[in-house]
């Protein structure tokens, strides 16, 4: 039911065996978890391969070809997410986890901050909060979203929070915030908005400076770059001072036994050699995606919304999970019932060779708000896992798409 333009990906073409029988050409419905490097992307990588040295630590001529692209591809990607390079500067961190904990880390948070942050977050976006500060949870109601006046509410409640750590997108229902009035919100609050791009960068154009959006997170394999490589845009002023979350060479100015001058920015949080390759590919990702136009982008996904809704609402005994109007990502989670997800999942990819996830999604406060599950159960899911259980557990399935 679902369209693909053919030939633009590295992975559009392939062919497997299922178990009855023939080939089936592979029908990837999980590039919310990762999507395949676009033919761009590979042959930029391919082409900068025999050129690449080691970043700020060579004289020679590869060295500097290697440090000028990696210093370029820092002022790419404050653009590509509409920030100013002159007040914004781009890390590299490896995904989105680790530019969420470098972030939370870097803020010197103490457990006498508050962080507000939603009950739809993807883990990433929850426990480098939780690990560093108290968290203040906005809700959801029955439909898996929350409004504008809950945040406030959230951001109202004493002591005033630090942070605003919100999703752009969620990676379970594709339900979209409105970025800009909780932006807002948090802003006339003094409170630091920060955004997990991980969902919405790859989808949607993003001007973090029309958006009031402070801070943004976000993967290189969620938008058609290979694994390794993604991005934390950050005013600079934000990372100036303080101890960096990684420390070693290449963060530092002087180093004795009893001392370390640190870097300024942004070497102080680029300690240890840098995936170059990896920025490499994200920037040729981030061109592309900005020269292919949105508009054609959002027509093609907004068609793949309106095919996956059709289908899936096409199937007996299929329950979807969320929201199924508004404006939304190609992305649905459901149960189908009397066949546990896991297995409804195995059958998908074995027997039809059309790739899907199944399971929570790193996101187990947010199904279980979805699924309706009691505080009894949830104890019960926690106990089951503690005790080792792999199967049975809650969860569902979940079906998404791109322009591959
Ligand atoms: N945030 C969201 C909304 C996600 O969907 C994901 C990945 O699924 C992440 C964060 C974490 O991304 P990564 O695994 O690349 O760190």
């Amino acid at each position: 039911p679902l369209s693909f333009t053919a030939g633009q990906h590295v992975g559009d073409d392939l062919w497997v065996s299922v178990l009855d029988g023939g080939p089936r050409q592979y029908v990837d419905l999980d590039t919310a978890a990762t999507s395949s490097a676009s033919v761009a992307v590979a042959q930029a990588v391919q082409e900068f391969l025999p050129w690449y040295a080691s970043v700020h630590r060579g004289a020679g001529i590869r060295s500097q070809l290697t440090s000028k692209r990696y210093e370029e591809a820092r002022e790419i990607m404050v653009r590509f997410v509409g920030g100013d390079p002159r007040t914004h500067l781009a890390l590299f961190p490896r995904n989105t986890t680790e530019a969420l904990n470098l972030l939370a880390f870097r803020l010197g948070l103490t457990k006498d901050d508050v962080v507000v942050t939603t009950a739809v977050e993807h883990h990433a976006n929850l426990l480098p909060w939780r690990r560093h500060a108290r968290l203040r949870v906005v809700d959801v109601d029955t439909s898996g979203t929350f409004d504008v006046a809950a945040v406030e509410a959230a951001l109202d409640q004493h002591p005033r929070p630090r942070v605003l750590a919100v999703t752009g997108g969620s990676n379970v229902t594709g339900w979209l915030p409105d970025l800009r009035a909780i932006a807002a919100a948090a802003r006339q609050r003094g409170v630091l908005v920060v955004v997990d791009g991980a969902q919405l960068v790859p989808h949607r154009p993003v001007d973090i400076t029309a958006l009031g959006i402070d801070v943004i997170a976000f993967s290189g394999h969620k938008m058609y770059a290979p694994f390794g490589a993604g991005a934390l845009v950050a005013p600079r002023a934000l990372l100036a001072d303080g101890e960096p979350f990684l420390v070693g060479g290449g963060a530092v100015g002087a180093v004795s036994f009893d001392d370390v001058v640190w870097a300024d920015g942004p070497d102080r949080d680029d300690a240890g050699s840098p995936n170059v390759v990896g920025v490499v590919a994200l920037t040729a990702a981030a061109d592309e995606l900005r020269s292919d136009g949105w508009s054609s982008v959002r027509a093609h996904e907004d068609h793949l919304v309106r095919a996956l809704d059709s289908e899936l609402r096409s199937v007996p005994g299929l329950h979807r999970l969320g929201p199924v109007t508004g404006d939304r990502l190609p992305v649905a989670a459901f149960n189908l019932e009397g066949v546990p997800h896991g297995l409804l999942a195995a059958r998908l990819a074995n027997e039809y060779a059309i790739g899907t996830r199944s399971g929570c999604f790193c996101a187990h406060p947010y199904m279980g708000r979805l699924l309706g599950l009691s505080d009894a159960e949830v104890d019960r899911f926690h106990a089951d896992v503690r005790a080792g259980a792999r199967h049975r557990l809650p969860g569902a399935v979940r079906v998404s798409a791109n322009r591959q």
